[in-house]
């Protein structure tokens, strides 16, 4: 058993009819794994062990998604996906490792879809520490050591390199970007502009000051197009 660290997620304990289900899935050949072994919607008994999974991390992180920290408290399986941190299409031997597994809303869920999170992305045996990964990691990190949330969970600021990463890879600026849809473009953006030149403001490093004024030139560039698109409309 590996020693949790505190702030870190604890991993699933399975069951004994589910660690007889994943001891047989572990000892099949590599080559005979895939990524869809996880969709078998014929097999009951895989429909348990993603149920176990899904109710154990959902209560260990406390409804909270693992990636932007958004806390959505609902049960029904809609709102929620078991995420496979190294993705299971790419390491389907690692399916059912419980230090690569919790529970991530949709969006961010979409946004990572398989992008790749291994240092070395030939790894055959599971890479148990955080040096191995290019994002913040659930169980083997800290999440507020690689990213600051400010605000109501709107902006992300880097404080490492694998919380900058993370940022991009789960497309967490979204929120602070998704003024674009609204339809009064005006007020909505002087709003977040000032909420953002107070982030500037108060920002506790140069890595910070640097992640606000990019986003804020993002926000400028998008908001003054929305607003261009929307006047033309009117003619
Ligand atoms: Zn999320």
């Amino acid at each position: 058993m590996s020693k949790s660290i505190a702030g870190t997620l604890k991993p699933v304990a399975y069951s004994r009819s589910s660690t007889e289900f994943v001891n047989t899935y572990n000892s099949r050949k590599l080559s005979e794994k895939s990524g869809a072994d996880w969709d078998d919607k014929e097999n009951p008994t895989l429909g348990e062990v993603k149920r176990e999974i899904k109710n154990h991390y959902l209560k260990a992180q406390d409804y909270t998604c693992a990636y932007c920290q958004q806390k959505i408290v609902v049960d029904h399986n809609g709102a929620w996906d078991t995420e496979h941190i190294a993705p299971r299409e790419s390491y389907p031997g690692f399916m059912f490792t419980p230090e690569n597994l919790c529970v991530s809303c949709k969006d961010c869920n979409g946004a990572k879809s398989n992008k790749p999170v291994l240092v070395n992305k030939k790894r055959r045996t599971f890479p148990k520490q955080s040096k191995d990964y290019t994002i913040c990691h659930p169980h083997f990190d800290i999440y507020s050591n690689h990213i600051r949330v400010v605000g109501e969970a709107v902006l992300y600021l880097p404080r490492t390199k694998k919380g900058q990463t993370l940022i991009e890879m789960c497309g967490l600026l979204r929120f602070v970007y998704s003024f674009a849809d609204y339809e009064i473009v005006d007020l909505n953006i002087g709003t977040k502009i000032i909420a953002l030149g107070t982030a500037f403001q108060n920002a506790q490093s140069d890595l910070e000051k640097i992640a606000i004024a990019q986003i804020l030139k993002t926000m400028l560039d998008e908001g003054l197009r929305a607003a261009a698109l929307k006047q033309l409309e009117q003619m």
